[in-house]
């Protein structure tokens, strides 16, 4: 992978960034947060790949050659920023795509190219390496912060984790890795 370090700086912004967020919801530090709540909040719109109304050949180069990884693009036109979901992927890998494009637009960031696709002036955004490793982070993060990774214990399981903030097992263990959470929970 890559070998960008994020400063300290940065992940503890996140951290507040995922406690601020909840607040603004109403919401208890350690409940979930609902990445089409985020997008409603950042006035994005996501829509399903299957109800973009493109013509045929742009859908099959999508979902062929535009990418087999291929989980969530951001597109923008004139009038707004749109996040297209890759439908057919699983609730928990949605939940972290459509939160990890919404990442980008929460820390501004600059695309590195833009590529037009489609018709009718709307362009794919693509980031460079660094920044979509702070996309990574920072959805993590908002998804898991650390608040909610430390209620893992006799009580909340890392299952009960996954369900109620719809995340993969792999997400979960990255955050407990990264964080020295996970340590501390087999010590206990
Ligand atoms: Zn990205």
């Amino acid at each position: 992978m890559s070998n960008f370090k994020l400063n300290p700086g940065f992940k503890r912004w996140c951290e507040k960034a995922a406690t601020a967020f909840r607040s603004e919801f109403g919401l208890l530090a350690t409940a979930a947060l609902p990445s089409e709540k985020m997008a409603e909040y950042l006035n994005v719109q996501v829509v399903e790949f299957s109800e973009l109304r493109i013509p045929a050949e742009s859908k099959t180069y999508l979902l062929t050659q535009g990418s087999k990884e291929w989980s969530a693009a951001t597109v923008s036109s004139s009038k707004k920023t749109v996040i297209l979901i890759n439908e057919s992927h699983t609730e928990e890998r949605k939940n972290n795509s459509l939160m990890h494009e919404l990442s980008h637009i929460i820390l501004k960031h600059e695309p590195s190219k833009f590529t037009n696709l489609l018709e009718a002036g709307i362009s794919f955004r693509t980031y460079d390496e660094k920044l979509e490793k702070e996309a990574d982070w920072l959805a993590a993060t908002l998804l898991l912060p650390k608040d909610v990774l430390e209620t893992i214990g006799a009580i909340v399981s890392k299952a009960d984790i996954e369900r109620k903030h719809t995340v993969s097992p792999e997400l979960l263990r990255f955050r407990l890795n990264l964080t020295g959470i996970g340590k501390k929970i087999k010590n206990q």
